[in-house]
């Protein structure tokens, strides 16, 4: 089984060293963990920043720990990624970023829109106010189309992220309302080779990972080359949460095989099968906890 989306203490909102994540990841039996620590930190000023240097400095001691990891837990792979938060602002920076390091994988999050952060934080509700959810939604998804033009990353995380609180404003939302405009996302997604994930930090938020079946159906059948899978966990005692919800979900939404990058490229594919065995070997009753 695999995790290729989750973030420890150095990412703004994480805590506990990689070493933690990486036990409690073989103590579930789990093969492949990709840690993909958000670029971006907070700043005293409460405001996000992307400080080219501090980014090298802290995803260097990144990959010290992944290296660390490699050698303590040798029957766990253990790759190093990164999240980048589209802003147009940042791209030049992450584009050097991405380009010096060694990173295995690179994941493009849209988390904000028109200057408010869907994601969370005190302002995660303002872009909903005043909004019909159908302007909302398809403002959200125009969002990925502009990161997208950019490109400098290998897949698109937490797709539909836009019901984690349009949820609480709207209720569940139907993709077949925006059906034209994310098939013609997913059809860019597949032109320029570029995956997509099931996240399923959804499960404790919205309710189902993201996205939602259609999306993962409409993204097979316009041909992207890769489904990724990850908890997007923040604390390695939730680390594998709602993992056996998204592998049912990808078996549902007809994908046979979940993918782990290196270097960049498509390299270990997992049997959706083989994942199902596992999930099915897994005790559930943890407690759901929401991220923040
Ligand atoms: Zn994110
Ligand atoms: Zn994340």
């Amino acid at each position: 089984m695999i995790n290729c989306h989750f973030h420890d203490a150095r990412s703004s909102d994480g805590a506990e060293p990689l070493e933690r994540h990486c036990r409690s990841a073989a103590g579930a039996g789990i093969r492949h963990v990709t840690v993909t620590n958000h670029a971006e930190v907070l700043g005293a000023d409460g405001s996000w920043q992307a400080d080219l240097d501090e980014m090298r400095d802290r995803f260097l001691d990144v990959h010290e720990s992944v290296l660390a990891c490699r050698r303590e837990f040798p029957d766990l792979s253990v790759r190093l990624g990164i999240e980048l938060e589209y802003r147009p602002e940042w791209t030049d920076r992450f584009d050097r970023l991405t380009r010096d390091l060694p990173f295995d994988f690179v994941l493009g999050s849209v988390h904000m829109v028109d200057g408010h952060n869907v994601s969370g934080g005190p302002g995660k509700d303002s872009f909903f106010e005043g909004r019909p959810m159908e302007a909302a939604y398809a403002r959200y998804f125009r969002e990925l189309d502009a990161m997208l033009d950019w490109g400098g990353f290998d897949v698109v995380s937490h797709f539909d992220l836009v019901k984690r609180f349009g949820h609480r404003h709207y209720g569940d939302y139907d993709p077949q309302s925006f059906g034209e405009q994310i098939r013609g996302t997913l059809s860019t997604m597949a032109d320029r080779g570029i995956g997509i994930e099931i996240n399923t930090s959804g499960v404790f938020g919205p309710g189902s990972p993201y996205p939602e079946r259609p999306i993962l159906e409409w993204a097979r059948e316009a041909g992207v080359p890769a489904l990724t899978i990850g908890t997007d966990s923040h604390d390695p005692d939730v680390f594998a949460h709602g993992l056996v919800e998204g592998i049912q979900l990808a078996r549902d939404a007809g994908w046979n095989e979940l993918t782990v990058y290196e270097s960049r490229e498509p390299s270990v594919r997992v049997p959706v099968e083989e994942a199902l065995e596992w999930a099915r070997s897994r005790a559930s009753g943890s407690v759901p906890r929401e991220e923040t």
